[in-house]
């Protein structure tokens, strides 16, 4: 047996699965690339944590930079966590307008709550089903996607969890569905406010573990005037959608026309420097100022700060938000060509490098087809490309690559597909 495989099982927890049949060994990464310690070129195709790029030159530099010249706590006066603040704020809606540094996603949503509880001194949530917001004691508890999963558990009675409203293949399917999963919501948020509280409502615009499925537009758009309307509160989870990744919009819930009172970042934020965020409005951020002190270790450190403005520059520099949008683009028109010669491709569906595919059992009415889904993956992975399988039936192939992705990665990726598929 491959001794790297062992040793990992011997220290590390069997809970922590490994990617593939056949698992790889990657020990250099580059631009869109991994590559084994056989020297094999893989086209990543799945990692949006190292959204600019793997060992992206101009971040190590600027790290190796910082490191050499200091690397302290927030409490001391310092330019780079207020240049980034500044640089992150510019990109928002003018009423997110207070940073809190963290160091994960989790780390993100977690103080996401407590902003939103302290605020509405109420602790009901409502969470789409499907949803995954992290990983400590209190996301998992908000997590439909794990506490309904394998060692899952009945959640706390503070969740109000709803149907998640996929108009294709959801609780309610067709015409007039979206309508009916906005009932679902509204009354959610009427029973939560007919006991004196008020709702906090957790969502990622476009759903990531829950199979890159966007929100149907009114269902958010108008659920979110609801949300309003009963003073609770809205945390729009960013943490996989952010940053460009989407094309059109530089974050997702700008695809629906609302504002948040919270956001959550993380991920891509720091290309793979655990480096994540929580930015909402003056007002909650003083509501949240209520003594108790907000202290972070790492978080907003100066080599953070250096690091995630230097993510920001490379976006903006290498044009990479407008290179998601037209790669996007292009790899989603070819995908929806192969759908149409290749039923077992039930649907595409996502925005600019966040793409999803449905793989369905045509033998079985098309319902979701997980163990296809998953073969194929494997087979793409043998042909050196690395995707991944997720959502509710996990039957969704899942495309987010590094935004340097071009359109040649595009054709390569459907040159495989195409042999994969005519090999089944
Ligand atoms: N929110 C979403 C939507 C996520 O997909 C994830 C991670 N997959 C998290 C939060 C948690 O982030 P982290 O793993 O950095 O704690």
């Amino acid at each position: 047996m491959n001794s790297t495989l062992e040793k990992r099982r011997k220290v590390l927890s069997s809970s922590l699965s490994l990617s593939y049949t056949k698992p790889l060994h990657i020990v250099r990464g580059s631009g869109q690339y991994l590559y084994d310690k056989n020297g094999v070129k893989y086209l990543d195709g799945i990692n949006n944590i190292q959204h600019v790029g793997h060992a992206h030159p101009r971040i190590s530099t600027a790290a190796y930079k910082q490191l050499q010249i200091l690397n302290t706590n927030t409490r001391y006066l310092d330019q780079h966590v207020i240049d980034y603040a500044e640089r992150l704020i510019k990109k928002l809606p003018r009423k997110l307008s207070v940073c809190f540094f963290t160091n994960s996603g989790s780390e993100s949503n977690d103080l996401a709550l407590r902003l939103a509880r302290t605020y509405t001194q109420s602790s009901d949530i409502i969470v789409l089903e499907g949803a995954y917001h992290g990983h400590t004691e209190s996301l998992i508890n908000v997590s439909p996607y794990k506490y309904k999963g394998p060692g899952g558990f009945t959640p706390p009675k503070y969740v109000h969890e709803i149907p998640m409203p996929d108009i294709r293949k959801g609780f309610y399917n067709g015409s007039g569905a979206e309508k009916r999963y906005l009932k679902i919501l509204s009354t959610e948020i009427d029973h939560i406010t007919s006991q004196g509280k008020k709702p906090i409502f957790m969502f990622e615009s476009f759903m990531g573990c829950g199979g890159q499925l966007p929100l149907p537009r009114q269902f958010l758009k108008r659920g979110h005037k609801l949300i309003k309307k009963s003073y609770g509160i809205s945390i729009a989870d960013e943490v996989q959608t952010g940053f460009g990744r989407l094309g059109n919009h530089f974050w997702a819930f700008d695809f629906f026309d609302i504002k948040p009172d919270i956001i959550t970042l993380g991920k891509s934020m720091g290309n793979g420097f655990p480096l994540s965020a929580v930015i909402t409005t003056k007002e909650i951020a003083s509501r949240f100022d209520n003594g108790m002190e907000y202290f972070n270790s790492f978080g907003g450190n100066p080599v953070s700060s250096v690091v995630g403005n230097t993510v920001l520059k490379i976006i903006a520099d290498e044009g990479l938000q407008e290179n998601a949008k037209d790669v996007g683009q292009y790899l989603k028109r070819q995908l929806l060509e192969l759908k149409l010669k290749n039923p077992i491709f039930g649907d595409v569906r996502g925005e600019g490098l966040f793409l999803g595919i449905e793989i369905v059992d045509l033998e079985q009415d098309k319902t979701p087809h997980p163990i296809l889904a998953n073969y194929i993956v494997n087979k793409m992975r043998d042909k050196s490309i690395l995707l991944s399988v997720d959502g509710p039936k996990k039957n969704i192939i899942k495309i987010k690559p590094p935004l340097p992705f071009n359109r040649e990665n595009a054709d390569f990726l459907i040159e495989n597909f195409y042999k994969v598929l005519l090999s089944l």
